[in-house]
């Protein structure tokens, strides 16, 4: 049983949600193509359940430490949330949370569904105060893209003690390097679209909870939203989580081996990274147009946004119009991908010299 507690992550990634050890059963969970079952059983219905669905969110959840339920897209997942919260009730939510998110509360405050605080995560002190009446604590941490990091058991402390419930998107992260429900998170959120899927072709989400009646009515939202995951994204998801350690692994890596050569290139005025994963910021000194030079400018790596696949992927998130006005202009998000570090290194160094030479 791959679930069985004391089996590390690594051994869980790859042995969780697969069929029973028996002669002739397939070693990987089959596709199931099913909008409807035989009637009788546990399954029923396709927008209820389905056998790839389970496999996946049973291998999630073993490594989150809880019990898991897929979405068609993170989005999908963080509006069940959101969904969640009373009329009028109150979201906090950090000043620099994935701007997705930060417009779906926007969006219900506008319409006088929520009210919302915006704070500064790293400001432990200060979330901790918004709290008091809150009605749902959301964390990202690290943030995307500032790169901040929260005080998660001083935050869910604070939440828990206000009634709040306390939400952590764990996207960056991952469960390999941070498990927010062993520090008190009563959901956890992810974009299994990023590190989890892993490849850049498939959008899935996922939220994680422990507490069986959340789990209820989560689980009761999606059978009625039909927010549920394609049948092929579940198993491409799946076949990703197989290896979400060794990626993982080797991207950090990666990110940690750039880290120092990025801080010495006089065209990078400031680099950010989280002390762990494989997303770095860094900042151009020349600003916007240096940031949308070199990133044309690149062979390997592409200019493109999400992040958490094996290639290599950067872009500046200004560009869009919706990312927060606190983040600078020349701030260029790096999703660091498992290729050969001197060989990006190579890449991108070529790329910013021709910055410095310019300039
Ligand atoms: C991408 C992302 C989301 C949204 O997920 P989708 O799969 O694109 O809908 C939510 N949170 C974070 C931190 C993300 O990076």
């Amino acid at each position: 049983m791959s679930d069985e507690p004391g089996l590390t992550p690594a051994t869980v990634a790859v042995t969780a949600g697969r069929p029973p050890h028996d002669p002739d059963q397939p070693l990987n969970v089959p596709i199931t193509m099913a909008s409807t079952y035989v009637a009788a059983g546990d399954l029923e219905y396709g927008r209820y359940a389905n056998p790839t669905w389970t496999a996946f969110e049973d291998t999630l959840g073993a490594l989150e430490g809880g019990r898991c339920l897929a979405f068609s897209t993170g989005m999908a997942a963080v509006l069940t949330v959101l969904d969640l919260v009373g009329l009028g009730a109150k979201v906090v939510l950090p000043r620099h949370s994935y701007q997705g998110s930060l417009m779906a509360v926007a969006d219900l405050e506008s319409r006088g569904r929520i009210t919302s605080e915006l704070v500064d995560i790293e400001d432990t002190a200060a979330v901790v105060a918004a709290c008091q009446d809150a009605a749902l604590v959301w964390i990202e941490s690290p943030t995307n893209p500032a790169l901040e990091v929260a005080d998660i058991p001083a935050i869910v402390a604070a939440a828990h003690e206000a009634g709040a419930v306390v939400v952590v998107d764990n996207t960056f992260a991952t469960p390999l390097l941070q498990q927010p429900l062993t520090l008190g998170a009563d959901i956890v959120v992810h974009s299994a679209t990023k590190y989890i899927a892993g490849h850049s072709d498939a959008l899935l989400g996922a939220l994680v909870t422990a507490d069986d009646e959340l789990h209820a009515v989560l689980l009761g939202r999606r059978s009625l939203t039909g927010n549920t995951p394609g049948t092929l994204e579940a198993w491409l998801a799946l076949r990703g989580l197989r290896t979400l350690h060794l990626r993982v692994e080797r991207a950090q890596a990666n990110a940690q081996a750039l880290l120092p050569r990025l801080e010495a290139h006089p065209a990078i005025a400031e680099v950010r990274y989280p002390g762990f994963g494989g997303i770095v910021a860094i900042v151009l000194a020349e600003g916007e147009l240096a940031a949308d030079l070199l990133v044309r400018k690149t062979k390997l790596w592409v200019h493109a946004t999400s992040l958490g696949g094996v290639e290599s992927t950067f872009e500046r998130r200004r560009r869009w119009k919706s990312e927060s006005p606190s983040i600078p202009v020349g701030l260029v998000r790096m999703s660091v991908g498992i290729e050969d570090v001197e060989d990006l290194w190579t890449d991108l160094v070529t790329a910013l010299d021709t910055l410095t030479n310019a300039g």
